[in-house]
């Protein structure tokens, strides 16, 4: 069968095409970018554009779908924020000059990492592209970049678990290798929705790279970099002059939070919005600037450990506190400084326009300000930023005298160069100017000289300038000196010698000073390029200023107090205060809770109803911490800690959906990461753990995990629960403490004082909470039965000794084996007769019942009451009472 001819535009597409067989291809054909064949029929779906068919009445029609030029910033927006590569094809010649095909080419292509969102909302965020090499066996090096700002930073890591974390850290949309990477590390990729995109190594060296990777000194470190970079400068294919010098980090570095830590403390995102808002970050976040907005939340992202430089933050937050006049001033300044960071990013692509160089302007004529309120301040705190600040005032002053205060989008339409910067550009306004002068004297002489009042010059793009009259006076002009070149319905256009003349004089200049202006100002704009490093270099000291006036604000405003940092093992808060609940219950409804662990306490055993505050005086303590180590003032009257090195928790309920495993699962590979990995210097939050399965078997794991802290990891732990039993522990274990969070019971209702008080608490209150969620009176008495028949059989861990051995056991594996957890299948203990025999006795009530209750009590015997949302549960017990009626 004869192959159906294929035109020599199709050819030429399908050629490029096949050098980016993975991405979008948007075909530029006149004014319209056109998507052909997969792309159309796919992109038409997604768009929501029409399908229609190039050569229609050909054997093989081409489905083809398009998008109008001006428009389509928004369509490959779309595309990109679905995880999708978008590679932009541009007539690279006027096809009016072209001879045979008009030449195109890739100018760009736009992948989720490297794509610069201009929307306001996203001036706070930072897009990460992740470059990930495979160095050695468990040694990947991994490098970042935001493409907006221009930073590179480096680091190696030593697990597909520390590079999940990292990843998961960087909230990346894109990572880029040239290595095979293992399949587990990869299937996490894709389910967290990462495009893995896939380089050459063998692709061509820039010498651009090799000076950009100049300070790494690690092989993996290096690679990574070059593999980040190599990307970079191939889907971009544009000046990347603002890319800053790549710098190493290690991890160890920073407090360590896996993933989980960090979502469940929400950090930075909601976990049930998955927004900012109701987050630590939103909390803290009073910044001016976006530059300051996206350091704040690095900072939030990366602790320190290093107590003499958080001590350095809070001895410029409290100066920032105490000089209240200074603080505002520096506010407002900063208020006018602009995202210096993008807006550099702008002039190396050398997309900046005028406008962007007058917001450079503005910001840095904030400068001097700033300096004069950071001169005011106490020098011993505030002198060394002082010092290093570069106003890169010749930058302010070039742009001042060259660029107008009210320039135009465009560029090259002129309107951008003010007029004294230069005299050529000057003489050509003068003729311009002077020529609109002339000719209205013109106009005048004329009129006078002819006698016609209505006679008029004016100027169209055909014709140029001309004379026109009204037909009724045409007689009374001389047809030797005047031209006719246009007849009107009324009125007939004229040219004379002396207006083509002058005529020609006036276009010229025109035409010239635009193109001039435009040389000018590309040349303004080639000298802050050179300069990019210095700007670069004032933004980061004016973000972290921001940062710091922010943190100085909210300490004022939600009355936080200077942390004390302590070599020792001490936990010493007074009245400390979860800032995010504070702030959303309000300053007098939330009640202030103390923690109090000395050297030799290593675990707090925390009891009480479930409401009560267990889980939020955890969270409340981890947060304290943390801020402490970003250089934060704290939610309390008085705070002493410890320099913490990791932050391990287990809160709440969230399955890890990524890895598609149950909550029991995940609570026990999140114990065992705590376990194996925390240090007498880490803090450990435990929630309720073990309430993913059967009541003996948490018990005993809970308890075989608190005895393996206790003796192994000595890392400060709290460890809420709802087993009573496990406070028995304390009669044993030197190192742990109970508190109990207080709740009274009055006239059957039970109040919540939400206070954290010594001792274990005297009873559980389920069935109170349970009366709290209002179900039926007769369920509750019928419940408050079974309790006191439960009670009297005396349930304790005692009677299942085995299990609890068994199970402490399994913990016991896990933690000293070197697979991580999410690859061991737990085995489930064997059950034995004699526990067999403990359960059933159990249940065995001693009034005769009728079948139907006794099916209630045999279900509520397998529920696991602590694994239901409130909700399920309601509807279980209406099921109840529907077979007990
Ligand atoms: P638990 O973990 O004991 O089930 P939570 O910590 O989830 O309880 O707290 C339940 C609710 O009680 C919270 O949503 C909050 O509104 C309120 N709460 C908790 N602690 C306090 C407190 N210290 N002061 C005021 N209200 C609190």
């Amino acid at each position: 069968m004869a192959k159906p001819k294929t035109t020599p535009m199709m050819t030429q597409y399908n050629e490029i095409k096949a050098q980016y067989p993975d991405a979008f291809l948007f075909y530029r054909l006149g004014d319209f970018y056109e998507l052909f064949n997969e792309d159309a029929v796919v992109g038409s779906q997604i768009l929501e554009l029409t399908l229609t068919q190039r050569n229609k009445n050909s054997a093989k029609p081409i489905p083809m779908a398009g998008v109008p030029h001006h428009a389509a910033q928004n369509y490959i927006d779309i595309l990109v924020d679905k995880g999708y590569k978008v590679a932009v094809v541009e007539q690279m010649e006027n096809p009016a000059d072209a001879e045979g095909m008009v030449k195109r080419e890739v100018v760009q292509l736009v992948t989720p990492g490297t794509r610069m969102k201009t929307s306001a909302d996203a001036a706070k965020e930072n897009n990460y592209l992740v470059g990930l090499a495979i160095a050695n066996i468990d040694d990947y090096g991994l490098a970042y970049t935001d493409l907006s700002t221009g930073e590179i930073k480096v680091t190696d890591l030593q697990s597909v678990n520390g590079v999940l974390n990292e990843i998961s850290r960087l909230e990346t949309k894109e990572v880029v290798t040239a290595d095979e990477l293992p399949s587990d590390l990869q299937a996490s990729l894709t389910n967290l929705g990462i495009l893995v995109s896939k380089i050459d190594q063998q692709t061509d060296e820039h010498a651009e790279i090799a000076f950009l990777i100049q300070n790494l000194t690690k092989a993996a470190h290096k690679t990574a970099a070059d593999t980040l970079l190599k990307y970079l400068f191939e889907t971009q294919k544009r000046s990347l002059d603002h890319l800053q010098q790549a710098t190493a980090y290690e991890v160890a570095q920073y407090l360590k939070m896996d993933r989980h830590s960090r979502a469940n403390l929400e950090l930075t995102v909601n976990l049930r919005t998955q927004q900012r808002s109701g987050t630590l970050l939103w909390l803290l976040d009073e910044t001016k600037t976006a530059m300051g907005g996206r350091a704040l939340k690095q900072w939030l992202e990366q602790p320190l450990l290093d107590a003499d430089l958080l001590t350095q933050r809070y001895d410029k937050i409290g100066e920032l506190i105490k000089d209240f006049f200074g603080r505002a001033a520096l506010q407002e300044a900063l208020q006018s400084v602009y995202d210096l960071e993008r807006l550099v990013g702008r002039v190396a692509y050398g997309t900046a326009n005028g406008r962007d160089l007058l917001q450079l302007r503005n910001s840095l004529r904030q400068v001097p300000e700033i300096l004069a309120i950071l001169g005011d301040l106490d020098p011993a705190i505030f002198g060394q930023l002082h010092a290093k600040i570069d106003p890169v005032a010749d930058i302010e002053t070039l742009i001042s005298d060259a660029i107008t205060d009210e320039p135009p989008i465009s560029v090259t339409d002129g309107g951008v160069i003010r007029a004294g910067y230069d005299e050529q550009l000057d003489s050509y306004r003068d003729i311009m100017t002077n020529g609109k002068t002339w000719l209205a004297e013109l106009e005048a002489h004329e009129r006078e000289e002819t006698g016609i009042n209505s006679l008029k010059i004016g100027f169209n793009k055909v014709f140029g300038y001309y004379i026109e009259v009204t037909k009724a006076n045409i007689s009374k002009l001389d047809p030797e000196r005047y031209t006719r070149k246009q007849t009107l319905v009324n009125a007939e256009r004229f040219i004379t010698p002396e207006l083509k003349e002058r005529e020609q004089l006036i276009l010229e200049a025109e035409s010239k000073s635009s193109e001039l202006e435009y040389q000018l100002f590309a040349k303004v704009r080639g000298i802050i390029k050179e300069n990019i490093q210095r700007i670069q270099g004032l933004a980061a000291h004016l973000a972290q200023l921001d940062v710091l006036q922010s943190l100085a604000t909210v300490a004022e405003k939600y009355h936080f107090v200077r942390p004390t940092l302590t070599d020792e093992q001490t936990i010493a808060i007074k009245e400390g205060r979860h800032p995010v609940v504070e702030k959303v219950l309000g300053h007098q409804s939330y009640v202030a809770n103390d923690v109090d662990m000395q050297p030799s306490d290593t675990i707090l055993l925390i009891t009480g109803p479930n409401m009560s505050g267990k889980s939020t005086y955890m969270r409340q303590l981890a947060l304290i911490v943390i801020m402490a180590q970003i250089g934060s003032f704290v939610p309390a009257e008085e705070a002493t800690l410890p320099v913490f090195d990791q932050i391990f928790t287990r809160i709440g309920a969230a399955d890890d959906l990524i890895s598609g495993n149950s909550t029991f699962m995940v609570e026990m590979a999140e114990a065992n990461t705590a376990l194996q990995n925390a240090t007498k210097h880490s803090l450990i939050l435990f929630d309720e753990l073990g309430r993913g399965t059967a009541t003996y078997d948490g018990m005993a794991l809970a308890q075989a995990i608190i005895e393996y802290v206790h003796q192994h990891t000595q890392a400060k732990t709290l460890f809420s629960t709802h087993y009573h039993e496990l406070t028995a522990l304390a009669d044993e274990l030197t190192a742990l403490r109970n508190v109990h969070v207080g709740a009274n019971e009055e006239n059957g209702e039970l109040i919540f004082s939400h206070k954290v008080l010594p001792g274990p608490a005297d009873q559980s209150y389920g069935i109170n909470v349970a009366k709290l969620a209002g179900l039926p009176e007769s369920l509750i008495d019928r419940a408050a039965k079974i309790l006191a028949n439960l009670e009297a059989q005396d349930v304790s861990l005692k009677t299942a000794p085995m299990q609890a051995m068994q199970l402490a056991d399994t913990v016991t594996t896990m933690a000293t084996s070197d697979t991580p957890a999410t690859e061991t299948p737990i085995e489930q203990p064997q059950t034995t007769e004699s526990e067999a025999g403990a359960q059933l006795s159990l249940f065995d009530l001693p009034d005769p019942i009728d079948p139907a209750t006794k099916q209630v009590v045999e279900e509520l015997k397998n529920t696991n009451v602590a694994g239901m949302t409130p909700l399920e549960a309601l509807m279980k017990l209406n099921e109840w009472q529907q077979t007990i009626q």
